[in-house]
């Protein structure tokens, strides 16, 4: 903690408590312990792939990156505030394949 000085020019030593006094005039305060600010995480965006159904989704001609297949599934989520683009997800059709991968717009 940084030595706090009293405006007598004394040094603050702790007494307890978050006080201190000043060792030249007995001025005493409460030490304000210096504050986290923290800083909320930023959150995941945490896409739940397992619960879209794909036979609800529809379909465009897509070339999967994983495996060349042409056609895939895709839908829309909006992530952050409403005034960015949503961005596109993409799953490719193929059973044996389901590579799923975004898109920004
Ligand atoms: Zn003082
Ligand atoms: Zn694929």
């Amino acid at each position: 903690m940084d030595v706090q000085f009293c405006e007598c020019g004394g040094i603050f030593e702790p007494i307890g408590k978050g006080r201190v006094r000043c060792r030249s005039c007995g001025k005493e305060m409460i030490m304000h312990m210096g504050e986290k600010i923290t800083t909320q995480a930023k959150k995941e965006e945490v896409i739940v792939i397992e619960d879209t159904k794909p036979d609800r989704l529809p379909t465009t001609m897509k070339v999967c990156p994983k495996c060349g297949h042409k056609v895939a599934y895709w839908w829309l989520i909006q992530t952050r505030s409403s005034d960015e683009p949503p961005t596109q997800f993409f799953r490719c059709e193929n059973e044996k394949c389901k590579h799923t991968w975004r898109e920004y717009k």
